[in-house]
């Protein structure tokens, strides 16, 4: 099975992935550890050649470290080149956050339709502005292994990691107010035309109120994965 899961900041796509990952067994697919990977573990002078065009390793690493966005036709060769690898070992794929951009759309959808047919769902958490603000001002990071934990009623006097006790602290910058605001309006820019192309290439999306509880949206979202008509 495929599961291409789209959220916003703060929608509870990083525990949403997870559980979804160690439920139906499948490889959390993030874009940013495979760049990672490729960038520590290869020869800077090595290159992806595409449509006649050359992008080299050292030029994409530049970007990469400058924390800029690496040319899409790089990062949609090295996707491809991933996919087939897992389809390869037997395993399916829960995409979280990617793809990106539409070009990568574009090139990835026949593939995992060619590879995983009729297994792909497609999903978006939908949070209202607001609540991504509010979740994300709010939300702490564990210490030891970096769960993130959103506001909730339920979460709100917690001052340890549920899960292995280290201390929870607030995260600088990325989860102020401001930036959010930022964050959010690149978000629906960048996402939007992606989910109208799922939504016209026979790939549904499937949307999902990600204001809910964490246990609730996850049923949610199994109730759709489990349904053939989606
Ligand atoms: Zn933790």
């Amino acid at each position: 099975m495929i599961v291409i899961i789209f959220g916003s900041p703060g929608s509870g796509k990083g525990t949403q992935s997870e559980l979804i990952s160690s439920s139906f067994n499948l490889h959390t697919f993030e874009t940013s550890k495979l760049l990672e990977y490729e960038f520590n573990n290869s020869n800077d002078d090595n290159f992806f050649e595409v449509d006649g065009e050359k992008f080299y390793i050292k030029d994409e690493k530049k970007i990469w470290e400058t924390g800029g966005l690496c040319s899409p036709p790089f990062v949609t060769q090295l996707v491809l080149k991933e996919i087939r690898r897992l389809h390869n070992e037997g395993k399916g794929i829960v995409f979280s956050g990617s793809p990106r951009t539409i070009y990568e759309g574009e090139k990835i959808a026949p593939v995992l339709k060619e590879l995983y047919p009729n297994k792909i769902k497609v999903i978006l958490l939908d949070v209202s502005a607001e609540d991504a603000i509010h979740r994300n001002s709010n939300r702490r990071i564990c210490t030891l292994m970096r769960h993130s934990i959103l506001f909730s009623e339920e979460t709100k006097h917690l001052k340890f990691c549920p899960i292995d006790g280290s201390e929870l602290k607030r995260r600088k910058g990325l989860d102020d107010p401001e930036t959010i605001k930022v964050r959010l309006i690149e978000f629906r820019k960048r996402t939007m035309p992606l989910l109208d192309f799922f939504n016209n290439n026979d790939l549904p999306v499937n949307k999902i109120d990600g204001a809910d509880t964490p246990v609730n949206v996850f049923n949610n979202i199994v109730r759709v994965l489990k349904d053939d008509k989606n």
